[in-house]
């Protein structure tokens, strides 16, 4: 483990999934030590508990998710916001409505550019729990997202003892992070919640090479803009990452409005191969770019978890 740069207190408070991966420091500006008690990212856990997701869930707030038309009666609609350069841009999220106030204002936003990580350590918090399982495409114009049918057992992921299950997944074209400066062509992200309403999103960077087998299942049915469309056979989910799981954890937000912070960021370092067909079917798909300009670091940890 390396420790690269000095950090301040605020930022290991915010880091509110899975504390204890992180220690705690009393007296701040060195990093304690990164536990490394847990098991290593594994493709799939022996069978175990696996929870159904509660039955009200917050999709709707999810990140990707499809904006809400302007109809609802007597409640508040946030304002509409864009990825175009004009008034409900990026830019200017954070005024477009009181709900958004932390696109603007937040310290801990995500996406980020990814450079040199502060710790790095060989052992996971992270365990993934995958499985095959149904999904439905849903295209809004401005994303392209799947989501789980119900199911006893739905993908999961563990992050130290908390199970997160897959909420859905969606993809940026061009990536939301950057690499050293640099974008992929097209970025997925699989939504995870905790039964205690934490989120942890796992992501992962695509460049062209052979056909992604996750892909192919997403593309099956061309969905156009607007429409919801159930994809006839069973996807697994881990087509979507690379063979090689080493990983960036930092603490983060929503990349689209309303930005909620406290989310629990996994970043693939490997990029995942798709074919520059299934690429361009799916950015073309959605209503130009679809990424965040990427945010300022501020004082937060990137850890990079080896294997
Ligand atoms: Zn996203």
């Amino acid at each position: 483990m390396v420790v690269r740069r000095l950090l301040l207190p605020v930022s290991l408070a915010a880091l509110c999934v899975a504390p204890a991966a992180f220690a705690q420091q009393a007296g701040g500006g060195q990093v304690a030590h990164v536990e490394s008690a847990s098991a290593p990212i594994v493709d799939s856990a022996p069978a175990g508990e696996s929870k159904q997701p509660a039955a009200v869930s917050k999709q709707e707030r999810l990140e990707g998710d499809m904006r809400r038309p302007h109809s609802s009666i007597g409640t508040h609609q946030p304002e509409h916001w864009s990825y175009h350069h004009d008034r409900t841009g990026p830019d200017r999220w954070g005024e477009l409505d009181p709900s958004y106030a932390v696109c603007g204002s937040g310290k801990n936003q995500s996406p980020v550019d990814l450079r040199e990580p502060d710790v790095r350590t060989r052992s996971s918090t992270v365990r993934l729990d995958y499985r095959p399982a149904r999904f439905s495409v849903k295209n809004s114009g401005m994303v392209v997202q799947a989501k789980p049918k119900d199911s006893p057992r739905l993908p999961a992921v563990k992050v130290g003892e908390r199970t997160f299950v897959l909420k859905q997944f969606h993809f940026h074209s061009p990536s939301d992070h950057t690499f050293r400066g640099r974008h992929f062509p097209l970025e997925v992200h699989l939504v995870h919640e905790s039964e205690d309403d934490q989120y942890v999103v796992l992501a992962a960077m695509f460049r062209p090479g052979p056909r992604n087998a996750a892909l192919d299942r997403v593309l099956s049915k061309r969905v156009k803009a607007g429409e919801t469309v159930d994809i006839d056979q069973a996807l697994h989910v881990r087509a979507l990452l690379p063979q090689q799981l080493a990983h960036y954890r930092l603490n983060g937000s929503l990349t689209t409005p309303p930005c909620s912070e406290g989310v629990n960021w996994v970043v693939f370092v490997k990029p995942v191969y798709a074919s520059r067909e299934q690429i361009e079917t799916l950015r073309h798909m959605v209503d130009g770019p679809n990424n965040r300009p990427v945010q300022p670091f501020n004082a937060r940890l990137l850890i990079e978890e080896t294997r």
